[in-house]
């Protein structure tokens, strides 16, 4: 289900390695990766001798429930992609897997992130005379490698990474390997699990988060590190390390909204995180009131932190309807304004004359957060407060997920009061951003070195921002380089 008034998590991806119906556990795998992407999703697997795919728009399910596309996706080996498009408009030739025939043999690569030296690479590319077959941004890798003087396929790799700017989480799929990358400040997740094997000895699976890896029975092992390759054969798991080793920027927003709250980040209970989030908010911005509800479904932890810690009861004051249509396929301020009437509803006997305190997880344009309050004022709540569990959202992300440009930001253009003024609300309060770092168990953030990715709340941006406002003297020196 998409909120067109939320940031959009760009993509999920899965690959499995001897596993019995390798394409029967990625769909199940994207399945449970479904919140990362809607728009249209892809397999690729290898059955010993040659390599199937199927592309598709929609939804998992919509793709892998009949026989005659499962029967032409045979194999032991796979890997998929769930795509929510950023980077190209949704046609089939955007969907991922991609997959190209070089000398080495055939190799598919699904991609979650974003290169942030995409267009620099690709216009220096282009006058190569390599012919790109998409407009995504990932397909950079796919010429990056073909052109590569490197022999093995892992050495051409490397070169590619090395080349990119950017977050991403890759998996790749070649006739004797699956690999899964990780960019050098791991800003975007990928995790490695294991499962019983279709020859009795260990398959192995990579997905981006470990819900993924809860629906096809799989043990987690551990967190791909950042900048590290896995190498997975029929002899193990290798690992590279290609980068020098920086202090890892981890993306804080899956954290308070965008990973489902079963999966376990980098160690931490997404779950968990955000009931400590909701905590640590009423700490820090307590209000007066009777019932603290949630926005649904993402605001529902962090709520239920914030009612244990001030001792206000929590109760169900919206009710959300799981069943309705795709409205940001038009997202019109109309469609938008339709929209949450549809998925929201106001339980009266909840609301009527209360003092409210709503917890939500983010507020992007406000539209949604302004219809919300209407409609819990309209229902007969005496007061509404509103409690964010996020600090303000004033910049746009460049890393793989789906934002406003930033002048459509409401937190951009506006004080905490005006915004208040804006969502109708009586108080208005975000958690603070050392608030939001203690509650993931740091001391505060270190501005000298901050342990997440925070940019889309600080402006701090942890890589380069190549197309979008490097000089372009640096533009021209990596131009120079590739012709
Ligand atoms: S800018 Fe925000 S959403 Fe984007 S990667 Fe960084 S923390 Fe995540």
């Amino acid at each position: 289900m998409i909120d067109d008034d939320k940031p959009h998590e760009e993509c999920g991806v899965f690959g499995a390695w001897n596993v019995t119906d390798a394409a029967a556990i990625t769909a199940l795998g994207l399945h449970a990766l479904q919140h990362r992407g809607q728009e249209a999703t892809g397999i690729v697997t290898h059955d010993g001798v040659r390599f199937h795919s199927h592309k598709g728009l929609g939804l998992v399910g919509d793709n892998y429930s009949d026989a005659k596309t499962m029967a032409g996706l045979p194999g032991t080996r796979a890997i998929g992609h769930n795509r929510y498009a950023t980077t190209g408009e949704t046609v089939l030739r955007n969907v991922q897997p991609l997959f190209a025939e070089f000398e080495f043999g055939g190799f598919a690569v699904g991609h979650n992130g974003n290169l942030t030296n995409a267009h620099t690479l690709r216009k220096a590319l282009t006058r190569r005379g390599c012919l790109f077959q998409s407009t995504m941004d990932s397909e950079v890798f796919v010429h990056l490698i073909a052109i590569s003087l490197y022999a093995s396929v892992v050495d051409r790799l490397i070169d590619a990474i090395k080349q990119v700017i950017g977050a991403y989480s890759l998996v790749a799929l070649t006739e004797n390997q699956l690999i899964g990358v990780r960019d050098p400040l791991g800003v975007r997740p990928l995790i490695l699990g294991r499962v019983h094997g279709a020859d009795g000895n260990a398959g192995w699976i990579l997905a981006s988060e470990t819900c993924a890896l809860d629906i096809v029975g799989a043990d987690f092992i551990r967190d791909v590190e950042p900048g590290e390759i896995v190498l997975i054969d029929d002899t193990g798991v290798r690992s590279i390390k290609p980068f020098a080793p920086q202090s890892p920027r981890f993306c804080v927003f899956e954290y308070i909204y965008f990973a489902r709250p079963d999966s376990v980040m980098e160690g931490t209970s997404v779950y968990n995180a955000r009931k400590l989030i909701g905590a640590q908010l009423a700490k820090e911005a307590p209000a007066e009131a009777d019932v603290i509800v949630p926005v649904p479904d993402s605001g529902v932890p962090a709520a239920m932190g914030f009612a244990e810690a001030s001792g206000i009861a929590f109760e169900l004051g919206i009710i959300r309807n799981h069943y309705v249509g795709r409205t940001f396929i038009e997202p019109t301020d109309q469609i938008r304004h339709l929209g949450v009437r549809l998925k929201h509803s106001a339980n009266r006997a909840i609301l009527e004359g209360k003092r409210v305190v709503l917890v939500d997880d983010s507020i992007v344009r406000g539209t949604t957060s302004q219809k919300i309050v209407e409609m819990v004022r309209a229902a007969g709540a005496a007061e509404v407060h509103m409690r964010i569990a996020g600090p303000p959202t004033a910049y746009s992300c460049f890393y793989g997920i789906d934002t406003p440009e930033r002048s459509k930001l409401l937190a951009a253009r506006n004080s905490i009061e005006e915004m208040a003024k804006l969502i109708g609300v009586d108080s208005l309060a975000f958690i603070s951003i050392d608030g939001l770092y203690r509650a993931l168990g740091k001391p505060g953030r270190d501005p000298k070195k901050p342990a997440f990715c925070d940019a889309c709340f600080t402006g701090d941006y942890p890589i380069a921002l190549t197309d979008h406002i490097e000089p372009r003297d640096e533009q021209l020196t990596l131009l120079a380089e590739l012709s």
